[in-house]
């Protein structure tokens, strides 16, 4: 090998490793926007920061799109035993949930929301009680969560039950919470039973709007950090045949 053959080599070498250095560049944009998109789509796991950074009317769009999420099947990739292990130490919710027990209304599904994400309380027609309450002030005002939402749901057992006046066990005194948003609802005076469709759904949303009335009148700590802008305060319907929440309050 001639010193020429040798230059045409280095040339040739040069050449072709700036074609791949081209091709690696190409290809490594191509896996960045590649992992861009998949980030885009992967889910945060809270943190004392992020929290820190999530204002009331924030963390009511995270929910409206997260069950934006839910409907069209899009859900963010969760790996859950790391959100397990990133929350071990820790949590930081951004919500607090009060939903009913229904099977077909689990709060973290239906927001699409993982490990750390929203407190949830759930009791049989979504209603507030001292310990409910209690709990929803540990959710704010110790560990940080900006937003409570109530979440009635439409074909509820329980409004029906109230609306019935079922009396069974323990549930009789878990209905009578339900009883005041029943006896609220105006008209209907030819069925006030749960035979009567639209009457029970106007007593479910009846009960979501007085749960969240009561919130603020039976708890002065919420309602200081409602009126001081520290937590939103939502109302909302669960929709069991088609997965969409509409938000009412
Ligand atoms: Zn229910």
């Amino acid at each position: 090998m001639n010193k020429n053959t040798l230059d045409i080599d280095r040339r040739n070498f040069i050449k072709k490793a700036g074609g791949t250095l081209i091709a690696a560049a190409a290809g490594s944009s191509l896996a960045l926007s590649t992992m861009r998109a998949h980030a885009a789509q992967s889910a945060v796991t809270q943190t004392k920061q992020t929290q820190a950074a999530i204002t009331p009317q924030a963390a009511l769009q995270m929910l409206k799109e997260g069950n934006a999420r839910f409907v069209q099947g899009n859900m963010l990739k969760r790996d859950l035993m790391q959100q397990v292990k990133a929350t071990g130490g820790g949590q930081f919710p951004f919500a607090a949930i009060v939903g009913c027990i229904d099977s077909r209304a689990s709060n973290e599904l239906i927001f699409d929301q993982g490990i750390g994400d929203i407190f949830s309380a759930r009791i049989a027609g979504n209603f507030v009680n001292d310990d409910i309450l209690g709990s929803l002030e540990f959710a704010c005002a110790a560990a940080g969560a900006k937003l409570i939402v109530v979440l009635g749901h439409t074909e509820c057992g329980a409004i029906e039950g109230a609306c019935d006046d079922v009396v069974l066990g323990n549930l009789t005194q878990t209905l009578a919470n339900i009883k005041p948003a029943v006896a609220a609802v105006s008209g209907y005076d030819s069925d006030r039973t749960s035979k009567n469709n639209q009457f029970v759904q106007a007593a479910a949303d009846k009960n979501v709007a007085l749960t969240v009335e009561r919130i603020r009148e039976r708890s002065p700590i919420l309602r200081g950090m409602a009126d001081k802008g520290q937590i939103g305060l939502a109302g909302a319907m669960y929709d069991v045949h088609t997965g969409k929440v509409k938000f009412t309050a």
